[in-house]
């Protein structure tokens, strides 16, 4: 930070403590050029990631919508809540794990694909023709058969370990 009264970049923290309502730290700092003394404060960023619609609005990227979405598509599937919500954080911790902060929506949508393709089957289709919308039925039959030769034989099986 460039010091106000000099310019100088260089400064030393001469006092750290938390602030009274404990979400920052006030730092007393002195410029190493001037000795001017100042404070700052420092917080937790909170990380908002936000998705880019195909329309071209952005919204807040809510980790609620993304379970409800997999929840519609795992309707009578046997996939609990638990392991949708589990699926649902990774797909979200990998998107923060990033420095990007606005995704497009289809980035997101694939995530979820890959997710539920691991889970189910069934709900892997139900929401790719979903998500889709039929724009491009050609695309969306060849996805079907694909899951012919993809189809991984553990996620076929019923879950027997289920809580
Ligand atoms: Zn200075």
């Amino acid at each position: 930070m460039y010091c106000s009264k000099c310019g100088v970049l260089e400064d030393k923290v001469i006092d750290s403590r938390p602030a009274k309502d404990g979400r920052s730290i006030r730092r007393r700092r002195e410029c190493i050029g001037c000795g001017f003394r100042y404070t700052t404060y420092e917080q937790i960023e909170v990380v908002e990631l936000r998705v880019l619609k195909r329309d071209g609005r952005s919204e807040a990227l809510d980790l609620q919508k993304i379970v409800s979405g997999m929840v519609k598509a795992c309707e009578k599937r046997p996939v609990s809540l638990e392991r949708i919500e589990e699926a649902a954080r990774e797909i979200l911790s990998s998107l923060e794990a990033g420095l990007e902060r606005e995704f497009p929506s289809r980035i997101i949508g694939a995530k979820v694909m890959e997710a539920l393709h691991a889970l189910d089957e069934i709900a892997y289709v139900r929401y790719a023709s979903v998500y889709r919308q039929f724009e491009d039925i050609g695309e969306f039959i060849d996805e079907i058969h694909l899951l012919g030769t993809r189809a991984k034989p553990s996620t076929l099986q019923p879950e027997l370990f289920t809580p």
